[in-house]
């Protein structure tokens, strides 16, 4: 294709939808040349880990507020799937695009790959860039004296923040250059991103706004509401005091650095300890990428090996019960369900249904690891391998295996009123808070004044508490004894 215009540049959106403070975007229209904005949607790279239901509902509406923002800017966002290397080559054959430019990702993956299409485009005579739009610090940077990466969070942390200058965030530009001609584009509707047979995502959109905007208001709602709380309460499911920004966090709809500017611009009056706790869970997912980027097993193989001889049970009614959220044990029950309703499910919940299933249930994490994947909106190959790995005892920095969590405990102590119980499973609602986190304690009378019939509206545990915990620091035992 021949124009007097400079050869335009391919803009490769990933993990990265959004437009402002946006490094690739930035240097992509200082120079001046027309951009051909594009997203591919590449199901073969990631083999086992190609997004599941939950985050292809949500690249949905994403892509589509993304398409909406840069129309208004003069642009357009081409959709095209298949290979990324394909796809990028048929591109700059049909358009003589000279440039590729995108921010990084990395996912195992998605390094290999783009390591691959930035030597073959170079040969070729292209100029590939790459960017950091997603994470304070590259992976590759963060170092202990010893030049290792950090194996604790901790120290990691503390390095990270004494150098971090993340600057002020980027603005968005006031347009684009449109190329002379656009090439040709998918139709969002062929990919058939959303569920229909039947339509499990219904609850999703009255919770979520997949999109940079709904990314800044759910910000701005945070720090006007929940971040004077965080410290403190952050460990509340039955309480909005945590940012709910995950998924728009791992689809780049906003940048830790703009959380970072936004909450530092409110420090005094949310207070310096929010602040601070807030800063170190965006911390732990910089871990997190920390972990995957240097040990790119993580997702499935136990980082420490003495767990790869852990007597696991394959008990494929127990998961299923796990997953339909009717294990019997309320807290575990109601996270489920929030999970398939919602698409999220509160930290704190997540770790107790974790330790259940890996625990209780002497279930591989893996496979509850496969779960989250499906269902969780802001399902992120870095934050669940590292925080499954965390519970069960596996991991870096994890949780010391015989920490068992008591569902019942947990749930009194971070539930104290039971209105999350009661939200997510409403058969067992009027039991007194007594009974709420363990029905089979109350007597027939109570059951049957709250309507409850034990194996029948609401299952009997499906293991018995005290059981289920000898039964785990036994298998504990074994593997040290195999070790
Ligand atoms: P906030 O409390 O508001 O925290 C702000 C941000 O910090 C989050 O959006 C998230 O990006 C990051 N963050 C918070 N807690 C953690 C953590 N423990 N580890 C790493 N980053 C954290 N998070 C995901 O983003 N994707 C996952 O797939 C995922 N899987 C998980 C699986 C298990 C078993 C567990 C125990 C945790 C998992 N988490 C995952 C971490 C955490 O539960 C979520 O990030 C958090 O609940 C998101 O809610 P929020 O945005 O309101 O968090």
């Amino acid at each position: 294709m021949s124009s007097n215009l400079p050869a335009p540049i391919i803009l490769w959106f990933r993990q990265d939808l959004r437009l402002s403070d946006n490094p690739v975007l930035e240097e992509a229209v200082k120079s001046g040349h027309p951009l051909i904005p594009i997203y591919i949607l590449d199901d073969e790279t990631p083999g086992d880990w190609k997004p599941g239901g939950a985050s292809r509902w949500w690249l949905h509406h994403s892509l589509k507020a993304l398409a909406g923002q840069l129309e208004e800017l003069g642009s357009r966002l081409i959709l095209r799937s298949g290979p990324a290397g394909h796809v990028l080559a048929d591109l700059v054959e049909n358009t003589g695009a000279a440039y590729i430019f995108w921010n990084r990702c990395y996912e195992p993956f998605h390094c290999e790959r783009d390591a691959k299409i930035k030597s073959t485009f170079t040969d070729n005579g292209l100029t590939v860039r790459s960017f950091n739009a997603n994470l304070l610090a590259e992976p590759w940077t963060v170092r202990n004296k010893s030049g290792d990466p950090f194996k604790v969070f901790s120290p990691f942390w503390r390095a990270v923040r004494a150098e971090l200058d993340p600057g002020k965030p980027l603005k968005t530009p006031d347009s684009l250059n449109a190329p002379q001609s656009w090439p040709d584009s998918d139709r969002l509707e062929e990919w058939e991103l959303l569920p229909t047979k039947p339509n499990w995502a219904k609850e999703f959109e009255d919770i979520w706004t997949p999109g940079e905007n709904g990314a800044r208001d759910r910000l701005d709602r945070f720090l006007e509401n929940g971040a004077k709380h965080y410290a403190d309460g952050r460990d509340r499911p039955d309480k909005a005091y945590t940012s709910g920004l995950s998924p728009h966090l791992h689809f780049g709809e906003i940048s830790p650095r703009q959380i970072l500017a936004a909450t530092d611009s409110v420090r005094d009056s949310i207070g310096d300890r929010n602040a601070e706790k807030f800063f170190s869970e965006i911390g732990w997912r910089e871990f997190s990428y920390s972990l995957l980027f240097n040990f790119p097993d993580f997702p499935h193989q136990n980082y420490q090996s003495k767990f790869d001889h852990f007597p696991w049970r394959e008990d494929s009614d127990a998961l299923s019960a796990w997953q339909r959220g009717q294990t019997g044990y309320p807290i575990v029950d109601a996270g489920m369900r929030e999970l398939w309703a919602t698409g999220t499910m509160h930290n704190r919940v997540r770790m107790i249904v974790a330790s259940f299933l890996i625990k209780h249930l002497l279930i591989d994490w893996r496979e509850g690891e496969k779960w989250f994947w499906d269902t969780l909106v802001d399902a992120d190959l870095a934050n669940n391998s590292a925080s499954w790995q965390w519970v069960a005892g596996s991991g870096a920095d994890a949780a010391p295996y015989f920490r068992i969590f008591n569902p019942i405990t947990q749930g009194e102590k971070f539930d104290p009123n039971g209105d999350y119980v009661r939200k997510w499973i409403p058969e067992i609602a009027r039991l007194p808070d007594k009974y709420l986190n363990q029905p089979w304690e109350a007597g027939p009378l109570i059951l049957k004044e709250a309507g409850v019939k034990l194996g029948d509206t609401y299952p009997e545990p499906i293991v018995d508490h005290k059981a289920a915990r000898e039964r785990a620091l036994d298998a504990f035992k074994s593997l040290k004894e195999t070790a």
